[in-house]
């Protein structure tokens, strides 16, 4: 169920629900307006698009950019931002658009790359689908870049979410922050066939049911139980029971990468906690002092 969501390739749940989220290469970039529905999320993957075009002073990417809606947000996925920092300036100063970077599961120098994506003004996006990563010392390094750099502008995730869920005592979890959105999430396939996704809308026994339904069908149905219960089943791992971050990872790392050695992600976790007893007390003294 897991894999299914990782590996999805058409496009991906979203935090909205009836709203459309895709995984497109940059050369189908002008395909987001055919759809229906609106597309809150485009992932972009690929060789990034260089260079100008006859007579057309701005970049190709910026270009293609400018194709797509306004308030989208866009994650662009590569291993060397330095080509999205050359090519993109003036596409982040005038469009209203919300640009990621997602770096590359295979990155090789993660580190070199975070910091250079980060220190240009893209926030950064871990991806989850690398265990190598999540088990890499190399995290540690980037959790001390988004504490400590003091020009660093921009979050990255998941330590910003974590770090925020910590100071609100919200209860987020890295599973909600991972997978809390399914059950929320509907896709709608072209023959207005509503599911998680398009794989799973072309598959009776996983249909919700129809785009004229209401959503409260959608939800009584039996694919969105069953749904539900895979999700569950995940959660409850039992190599979890006794580790001391599962109210705060929720599972979510062995649900993806059910051999990973979580320890550097527990690592981060507790020094994140720290972070946030630090900045809570740093936030209490600053108000008793406005008191005072
Ligand atoms: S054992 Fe790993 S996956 Fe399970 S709660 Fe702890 S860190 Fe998360």
């Amino acid at each position: 169920m897991t894999a299914h969501l990782v590996d999805c390739s058409c496009m991906e749940p979203d935090a909205s629900w009836g709203q459309v989220a895709l995984r497109i290469p940059w050369s189908e970039v002008g395909a987001v307006q055919s759809f229906a529905v609106p597309v809150r999320l485009v992932r972009l993957s690929g060789e990034l698009p260089t260079g100008h075009r006859d007579g057309d002073d701005s970049s190709e990417m910026s270009r293609l950019l400018g194709q797509l809606p306004a308030g989208i947000r866009i994650i662009v996925t590569g291993e060397h931002p330095a080509g999205l920092v050359s090519e993109l300036p003036r596409a982040m100063e005038s469009e209203h658009k919300n640009l990621w970077f997602e770096v590359s599961g295979e990155a090789k120098d993660l580190v070199a790359t975070v910091r250079q994506a980060g220190l240009s003004g893209w926030p950064v996006l871990l991806p989850r689908d690398s265990a190598a990563l999540w088990q890499s010392p190399d995290l540690l390094d980037l959790l001390d870049l988004y504490l400590f750099e003091e020009t660093l502008q921009v979050p990255i995730e998941p330590f910003h979410s974590m770090l925020v869920s910590l100071l609100s005592r919200s209860g987020r979890t890295l599973w909600n922050m991972w997978f809390g959105w399914p059950l929320d999430f509907f896709f709608i396939d072209e023959d207005h066939h509503v599911s998680l996704c398009a794989s799973w809308a072309s598959d009776s026994n996983r249909c919700y049911g129809s785009a004229t339904d209401s959503v409260s069908v959608w939800r009584a149905s039996e694919a969105h139980d069953s749904l539900a219960a895979m999700l569950d089943e995940r959660k409850s791992c039992s190599d979890c029971e006794s580790c001391p971050i599962r109210h705060l990872c929720g599972g979510a790392l062995r649900a993806v990468h059910s051999d990973v050695d979580c320890s550097t992600w527990v690592e981060i976790v507790e020094r994140l906690r720290l972070a946030a007893a630090a900045l809570g007390r740093t936030a209490g003294d600053r108000n008793h002092g406005n008191q005072s």
